[in-house]
């Protein structure tokens, strides 16, 4: 049994291994944290249409900030344990 704290709410997320919890974590996230899932898979389709620089840029930024939030999140999914 795995279990990892969420970053953000402090909720235990559960899974019989990794792919349980992986799944379990990704539902939590979706649901507990929708904004930031949704902000996330809209700059990810935003990226993958080409624009201009400065769009670029801005978006860039906004991974950046995005990145500070999801980070540890992904950090635990590369820790065995
Ligand atoms: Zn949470």
């Amino acid at each position: 049994m795995k279990t990892v704290k969420c970053e953000i709410c402090d909720a235990d997320i559960q899974g019989e291994d990794f792919e349980a919890w992986f799944k379990a974590a990704f539902a939590h996230w979706t649901v507990e944290h929708a904004d930031i899932m949704k902000q996330m898979s809209q700059i990810m389709k935003e990226m993958s249409i080409p624009h201009g620089e400065q769009v670029q840029e801005k978006h860039q930024k906004e991974l950046r900030e995005m990145e500070s939030e999801i980070n540890p999140l992904f950090n635990h999914l590369v820790q065995p344990g």
